[in-house]
């Protein structure tokens, strides 16, 4: 792989950060940046001001949706050391999205390399409150100017950086979601265990109907027969049935999730059984009735631990903990918080260090 090329903006006075960060709103002024063509591989990586992307009205990434993104934080610790959150795993997964979308594979070590050098650069956009984090967004899109079903012959990555203000200003609070079973989200054998943005399209009509109705969001069930659970919204679902913790197993229409994988993990670590397994809503509801089921949450890198309040199927409502979070959820969220902050022992090798590094403008 070529050298990274840097064409740095001069700051002429130091990053400023608003108050209210909210989530996804501010960008930093660099963008990571390559490109791909079947001639020359991926090429021309260079970090660069964040502008506009000039681009063909034919780029059939805009026509057939073949992309794929990611999605990871960096975290300034007590220590002002800049970490992030397994990266690694990440960016692996990237390579699995695009497998099925027939986009390039990208090598793992230079990708690292370059997000690690991104967010060095960036390191000043690093918000250090309790809570807050750089959101870092990787994706890939086909760029070939082409009408026609095809894969592109031409794509760009980029990673965009975000500053992000804590996910729960006003507490941990539990959320309230209607289990749908009008429409889907994915199915078995499809794109669901990607991270592209078809998926996205998919959940929007349901999403919106969903707080229409007053919820926050949709526990999606299985495609086919519409009876097992498989996510929450754009997270991992997990229930805690007194003596078992269980999310559904990964079964190709789930999307493969770090923190599923992190809180399965720690889970273990504290010698609680945790199982991969089918549940049923049908189940959920029975368990419920006789009281054992003692609180639900997801799992995702931009809220962490979500703790479910109330679930609703076919008019009955669920209510968990008597919308507190579970005290599960919040050993779960007070753990990861603490590893993202560097206040405990990093005992998995999760965190990669961001060392920081000078550049010539
Ligand atoms: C990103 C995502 C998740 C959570 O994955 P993390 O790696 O934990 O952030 C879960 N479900 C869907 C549909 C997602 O897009």
């Amino acid at each position: 792989m070529e050298k990274i090329q840097y064409n740095l903006l001069k700051r002429e006075k130091p990053v400023k950060l608003p108050a209210d960060l909210g989530f996804g709103k501010i960008f930093t002024d660099h963008v990571f940046e390559m490109d791909y063509s079947s001639e020359k591989g991926w090429h021309n990586p260079i970090i660069k001001k964040l502008e506009n992307i000039p681009m063909h009205p034919a780029s059939m990434y805009l026509h057939y949706g073949q992309g794929v993104f990611d999605g990871l934080k960096a975290f300034k610790t007590e220590s002002d050391e800049i970490v992030l959150f397994r990266p690694q795993k990440h960016i692996q997964r990237i390579n699995n999205s695009s497998k099925k979308l027939c986009i390039p594979n990208v090598d793992t070590e230079f990708l690292l390399q370059a997000l690690i050098e991104l967010v060095s650069i960036e390191r000043d956009w690093i918000p250090a409150k309790a809570g807050e984090s750089l959101y870092i967004r990787p994706f890939i899109y086909g760029s070939e100017p082409f009408i026609g079903v095809r894969p592109s012959a031409f794509y760009k990555l980029m990673i965009i950086l975000s500053p992000v203000g804590a996910y729960y200003p006003e507490g941990f609070k539990p959320v309230k979601i209607l289990v749908q079973d009008d429409y889907v989200r994915a199915v078995r054998k499809g794109l669901g265990d990607c991270k592209t943005p078809a998926n996205y399209a998919a959940s929007l009509y349901a999403g919106e109907d969903a707080k229409k109705k007053g919820f926050t969001q949709v526990l999606w069930l299985d495609g086919v027969e519409q009876k097992y659970i498989e996510e929450v919204g754009t997270m991992n679902i997990f229930i805690n049935f007194k003596n078992e913790v269980a999310t559904p197993k990964l079964n190709g229409s789930i999307l493969p999730g770090v923190t599923r994988d992190s809180v399965i993990q720690i889970l273990k670590d504290w010698n609680i059984n945790v199982t991969e397994r089918q549940i049923s809503i049908d189940e959920v509801i029975d368990e419920y009735k006789k009281g054992n089921v003692t609180g639900v949450f997801g799992t995702g890198t931009a809220a962490i631990i979500s703790p479910v309040g109330w679930l609703t199927f076919k008019g009955l409502e669920m209510n968990f903990n008597n919308g507190q979070p579970g005290e599960l959820d919040i050993k779960l969220f007070e753990e990861l918080t603490s590893l993202h902050y560097g206040k405990i022992e990093d005992k998995h090798d999760w965190i990669v260090h961001v060392e920081k590094k000078e550049i010539e403008v």
